[in-house]
């Protein structure tokens, strides 16, 4: 029998600590499925000054302070404080690296007043990928995998293929480094490149350069030793298209035995009406009717008028290109001439902002907006709409459309990477959403027309509801397939 491995997962955003979008739920999620195998598995993320000490139960480790993190232009200091998240049945240990100068601020990325990027995002990500290899070895955890999340962690391949090839702490470690979004790179101007101490032949199109740049997303689809993605379909499109590759695609292509699509799951302990502790009634498939009762408090709470035969088209999602809400722009008034409210939650670029306003204003009998982020709302929209839009340009996995299938809400969505993956449209048996291919508003409008006709039909939208809330995404078996990858790694 083998021995189980020590695995770390590390990421820039794990639920409930700190979010932005679907990485989180993923982070908080799979460790813990995991975890209910036999292997071992620990968490590190950055200590932002958005995490309540008290709150999220933060205790400071007494032998990790004043760690030394070797970077430019100067070394740098780490504490580390711990905590752990739990879904009652397990527990797994999540370790905080802080550096108050570099992280205490509340904003993940961005400033959340002028929503442009740190300036100093190099030296904040370069600082924890370093940190993180320099406090486990103070820690004496040997990992036989370090499993990296998306560019923040992206130059950890690259150090231990460089800086740690000969660590003998680090000799049987392999990484592993999930895409989430190849879209967002961590690229920065070449002056990055000597704050990040690697050799200085990593600054080339074999290592960590793409277009002039330093490209911390590179670093690790090139340095690690396996490159998963969060759908099968996106795992073939980021590696075949300049557009789903971001440019990168070449580097993918170029290790293509080496990456594999694994699809997210969904952690039914807090995503499921019939639990969820934030909507105001519980219902499962049997007690359909008491849906109704959340859509009347969503429509309460947002100020909107209740008839249950005009159905709720829900959107939330984080308000950038990627999420395809120009195609509303767009078709703002055919949509509205439609019998439906729109609701949407969302936080993101001006200019969507704007227009979800401008149709709040225009519509206020149909539309209500909330632009902000707030996870309540997010479960009441779920709970509460009768259908979920996802216009998606382009989707690596997406969540929210497989939480809707859980809720009886019936999504609608671009036929593109994850979206495609898990949602079979209606006109085939078994089928669980309306899908639509070409990215054109009019193509949507027909999309949404064909729910609307079907949503009149009661009995079949009951049949729809109950065949899309049967659907099992939970993490079992995704993360069987991460353990396979891990155990396949740590034999090399
Ligand atoms: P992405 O990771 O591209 O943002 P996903 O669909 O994978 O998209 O995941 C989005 C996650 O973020 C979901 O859990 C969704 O509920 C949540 N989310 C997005 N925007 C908001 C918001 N404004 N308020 C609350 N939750 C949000």
């Amino acid at each position: 029998m083998a021995r189980p491995l020590n695995i770390l997962f590390v990421s820039s955003e794990v639920e409930p600590f700190a979010k932005t979008g679907g990485l989180a739920d993923v982070s908080g999620a799979l460790p813990q499925s995991i975890k209910g195998s036999e292997h071992e598995i620990r968490v590190i993320m950055p200590r932002y000054g958005s995490i309540n000490e008290r709150k999220s139960k933060l205790h400071e480790m007494i032998r990790l302070k004043e760690i030394d993190v070797p970077m430019g232009p100067k070394a740098r200091t780490a504490s580390v404080k711990s905590s752990f998240i739990t879904n009652n049945t397990v527990k797994v240990q999540v370790y905080f690296l802080d550096n108050p100068a570099l992280f205490g601020r509340s904003g993940l990325y961005i400033h959340p007043d002028t929503k442009k990027d740190y300036p100093d995002n190099d030296e904040r990500f370069i600082f924890f990928c370093r940190g993180v290899l320099e406090v486990l070895k103070k820690l004496g955890w040997q990992p036989d995998i370090i499993h990296c999340n998306d560019w923040p962690t992206g130059l950890i391949p690259a150090y231990l293929k460089t800086v740690y090839r000969d660590d003998p702490f680090y000799k049987e470690t392999r990484s592993v480094f999930t895409v989430h979004n190849m879209a967002y790179q961590g690229t920065f101007p070449k002056s990055t490149f000597p704050k990040t101490l690697l050799p200085a032949e990593l600054m080339s199109v074999d290592g960590v350069e793409a277009y002039g740049h330093v490209n911390f997303l590179k670093a690790g689809l090139v340095f690690a030793d396996a490159i998963t993605t969060v759908s099968e379909r996106y795992a073939q499109e980021i590696r075949t298209t300049e557009e789903f590759g971001s440019g990168l695609q070449g580097v993918v292509n170029a290790r293509k035995s080496d990456v594999s699509g694994i699809l997210n799951g969904v952690d039914y302990s807090v995503w499921d009406p019939a639990v969820d502790q934030l909507i105001p009634v519980k219902y499962d498939p049997k007690s359909l009717d008491l849906k109704l009762e959340d859509k009347k408090a969503l429509l309460a709470k947002l100020g909107l008028p209740f008839d249950e035969h005009v159905p709720v088209l829900g959107i939330i999602s984080r308000l950038a290109d990627q999420k395809g809400f120009d195609l509303i722009g767009e078709e703002l008034d055919h949509l509205m001439k439609m019998n439906l409210q729109l609701v949407v939650l969302g936080t993101g670029e001006k200019k969507y902002h704007d227009l979800f306003e401008r149709a709040q204003r225009k519509y206020p009998q149909k539309v209500a907006v909330a632009l902000t982020f707030n996870n309540d709302l997010a479960h009441l929209i779920e709970a509460g709409s009768d259908m979920f839009l996802m216009p998606s340009r382009y989707e690596p996995c997406g969540l929210n459309q497989i939480y809707s299938l859980r809720y009886g809400t019936i999504p609608i969505v671009r036929a593109t990477g994850g979206l495609d993956d898990t949602i079979d449209d209606v006109s085939g048996t078994g089928g669980t959403g309306f899908k639509f291919k070409n990215y054109a508003g009019a193509d949507m409008l027909k999309a949404i027309g064909r729910a609307l006709a079907a949503f009149d039909d009661r009995a079949g939208w009951r049949k729809l509801m109950k065949n899309g809330m049967a659907k099992d995404f939970s993490w079992d078996a995704s993360a069987k397939k991460y353990i396979a990858l891990y155990r396949n790694l740590s034999h090399r």
